[in-house]
């Protein structure tokens, strides 16, 4: 019997795919990205598929990449040569949901927003909300630690998951963490496998933490800047008034201009920056009104407030077309660097800076209230990589964010784009912490390998 002949009687026929063409399909994730050659693609429908699959490929040595919907930036879906790509999409049950522990028990192939329209059946909501929150899974969001326009207010995916069901590398299940608001038990086992890029372990299922979805709909503001540092300086000065917005994002020309060429949005010749805030506060047109003022002090030529739901999210819009929008430029390097808030405006001007001196489009967003930005690299289609101008433009912006005190990734993780800078923000001793933890985890390494660490 063959390896696969074995994987195939383990499961089912259907729920293995070898067709190199349907493969190929499995095998990228949203960067530009070679994968290898995936030697098969597991449909996951349970988690004994789950730990056939790894029983199966600690057996024969074999890698696996596990997969959620991937949409992921950073290269960690990618396949590698003659892996095993595990699929996880079709496992979408909500298996609990109790608004008495303001908790759900959900499958990894859960997409974000399904979770969040839940929820809202019974006055709860699932908060962290990635830009993607529509088309990503919960696994893929875990396995990331994925954050989003609302963690200014409400934190990662981290400060919502409680506990996990996770199949380890030789198909052994274990659970880690609880279900109750407290608990100490051993080592934070949970916060080890969120963010740990499938390289430690296929999540099968997570406690995720429901809050109070707020009584009134939440109050935008857009406004417009004639230069990026008075919107960043805006943001600092509504933080530390105490707004607590529950949103707050910035766009910077050249996502502007991408985004009016692609839908008119009306963009004014003088405007270099947009700044969007939301407040879904019991106050929140009081609190809405407050930050358009202090826009309004540092700089911004032009503030919009929402007046009715509707046009809430029309603005917010406007920040969910930026990814889609760059995309129409050329293909795109997409970093997600993180500095201390107070360094943003200076961090902002830097990338501008570093866009110029190496002669490179560069578009930024940022979940501003964060300090986390999204300097997109803009090159030529033809192109399979990124020239070396765009590298060293990337490297400048890495090192300038370390030398801020900043981190090389936000929330997108360092899968595979990340990993020849890592050195430069972990150090040697907790680099080779990170490989004993996951020789414990994964002595044959055959999860996700080359990814992460
Ligand atoms: C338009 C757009 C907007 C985006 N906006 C945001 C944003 O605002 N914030 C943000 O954080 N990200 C954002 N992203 C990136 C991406 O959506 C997130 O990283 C998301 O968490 C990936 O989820 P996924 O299901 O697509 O995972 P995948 O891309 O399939 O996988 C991501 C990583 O998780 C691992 N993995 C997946 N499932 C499991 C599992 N069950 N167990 C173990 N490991 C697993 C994979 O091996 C891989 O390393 C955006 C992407 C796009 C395309």
């Amino acid at each position: 019997m063959t390896a696969i002949s074995e994987l195939v009687a383990a499961l089912t026929p259907e729920k293995v795919l070898t067709d190199p063409d349907v493969t190929g399909s499995y095998a990228r994730d949203r960067t530009f990205l070679e994968p290898g050659s995936p030697l098969a693609v597991v449909l996951a429908s349970s988690r004994d598929d789950v730990v056939a699959v790894m029983a199966w490929a600690t057996a024969h040595r074999v890698p696996v990449v596990p997969r959620g919907a991937g949409t992921g930036l950073a290269g960690g879906a990618t396949a590698v040569e003659g892996c095993v790509v595990l699929a996880l999409h079709r496992m979408t049950a909500i298996r609990e949901l109790s608004p008495a522990d303001e908790i759900a028990v959900v499958e990894p192939g859960v997409i974000t927003a399904d979770l969040d329209r839940a929820a809202r059946e019974h006055g709860l909501m699932y908060a962290p909300d990635p830009s993607s929150y529509e088309i990503s899974t919960i696994g893929g969001n875990l396995a990331t630690n994925a954050g989003g326009l609302r963690c200014v207010k409400y934190g990662v995916t981290r400060d919502s998951a409680l506990g996990l069901e996770v199949v380890l590398a030789d198909g052994r299940v274990i659970n880690t963490g609880r279900r109750t608001v407290k608990g100490v038990t051993g080592y934070d086992l949970t916060g080890l496998f969120v963010g740990s890029e499938g390289t430690l372990g296929v999540i099968t299922a997570a406690t995720v933490r429901l809050r109070r979805a707020p009584a009134v709909h939440p109050t935008t503001i857009a406004a417009e800047f004639g230069s990026l540092r008075d919107a960043a300086a805006s943001v600092s000065a509504i933080i530390a008034a105490g707004c607590q917005p529950s949103l707050m994002e910035m766009l910077d020309r050249n996502t502007l201009k991408a985004i009016d060429d692609w839908r008119h949005i009306g963009l004014e010749e003088a405007t270099r920056a947009m700044l969007i805030g939301q407040s879904d506060a019991a106050d929140g047109p009081a609190v809405a009104a407050r930050m358009a003022e202090i826009c309004t002090a540092t700089g911004a030529t032009f503030v919009a407030v929402s007046s009715s739901p509707q046009e809430a999210e029309e603005l917010i819009a406007v920040r969910r077309m930026a990814y889609e929008a760059k995309e129409r430029l050329g293909t795109c390097l997409v970093e997600d660097v993180c500095v201390p808030r107070s360094a943003l405006p200076y961090m902002i001007e830097k990338i501008e800076e570093i866009a110029v001196a190496h002669d490179v489009l560069i578009a930024t967003v940022a979940h501003a209230g964060d300090g986390n930005l999204h300097p997109v690299f803009v090159f030529d289609r033809s192109l399979a990589e990124p020239p070396p101008n765009v590298w060293a433009a990337a490297d400048a912006v890495f090192r300038e964010t370390l030398r801020m005190g900043g981190t090389l990734t936000g929330e997108h993780g360092v899968g595979l784009m990340k990993r020849r800078w890592l050195a430069l923000e972990t150090g040697p001793v907790t680099e080779e912490i990170h490989h004993g933890i996951k020789a414990v985890f994964d002595p044959l390494g055959i999860l996700n390998p080359g990814k992460a660490i």
